[in-house]
């Protein structure tokens, strides 16, 4: 019995193998996972629509890439779709891949657009109207298209930084190209430009068609979905806030 267990290939065999194998799984942490301890470590949220873009090292975007495509292409193949003879689906879990980290979900993964900020040197202190600002996202829920638009209604002190007009749209993109919350979206943007332009009053209303509710569910092609975020002067005084909703022609 003896001589018959150690001549036996297959009882030495896992003895020897598994440590190796595991270092080989060690050495193949997936990208994101290291992206998400460096996340953990400094407690920091990476909810759908949080910007992580200090957290990811050079090189990282496009091992994240790599580490996409090939998980979409698991998801295809449980769709029992066969990519590896259908011409149509052959390259589509690199082209999703890409989709999402470079463009309908750039702005969880991109720093913040370049800002100039001119103090208000003129002492401009009239409402100031940015609009319609066009505007394409994706709800977390489903991950179906947002489209859509929104206006900006700004009230400057003297103390407000001005900005050219082109970056309200930039960082309007930034914050919406992420898979997003319409209520919450409005709110990040609005967060932004208080910090940037630091006004005495600031009002965004988007409105917003949700594919979600088009294309699946109830399908209803109809609605959309209205929301608006009012901060400072634009809360307190019910003329402003009027005079903004009239002048975008939406009723107050
Ligand atoms: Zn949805």
């Amino acid at each position: 019995m003896k001589a018959h267990v150690t001549d036996n290939p297959s009882n030495k065999a896992p003895a020897v193998t598994a440590p190796v194998e595991k270092n080989l799984l060690d050495a193949q942490e997936a990208v994101s996972d290291r992206i998400r301890k460096r996340l953990a470590t400094s407690k920091t949220r990476f909810f759908a629509n949080d910007n992580i873009a200090d957290f990811i090292e050079p090189g990282e975007l496009e091992a994240l890439e790599a580490e996409i495509a090939e998980r979409f292409e698991a998801v295809l193949r449980s769709l029992v779709i066969d990519i590896d003879n259908d011409h149509n689906t052959q390259g589509t879990a690199r082209r999703v891949a890409k989709m999402y980290l470079n463009e309908v979900f750039a702005g969880r993964y991109g720093s913040p657009p370049a800002v100039t900020e001119f103090p208000n040197i003129s002492s401009l202190n009239e409402l100031l109207i940015v609009g319609p600002v066009t505007i394409r996202s994706a709800c977390s829920h489903h991950f179906c298209p947002i489209m859509g638009r929104l206006w900006i209604g700004l009230m400057p002190n003297q103390h407000s930084n001005l900005i050219g007009l082109s970056k309200y749209a930039r960082l309007a993109e930034w914050v919406m190209t992420r898979p997003q919350i319409q209520e919450e979206a409005v709110t990040q943007l609005a967060d932004q430009l208080v910090e940037r332009v630091r006004p005495d009053g600031l009002a965004i209303v988007m409105e917003a068609d949700h594919f979600c509710m088009q294309w699946r569910g109830v399908r209803d092609s109809g609605s959309k979905m209205l929301n608006s975020v009012m901060r400072g002067a634009f809360l307190k005084d019910p003329a402003l806030r009027r005079e903004f909703l009239a002048l975008i022609n939406m009723k107050p």
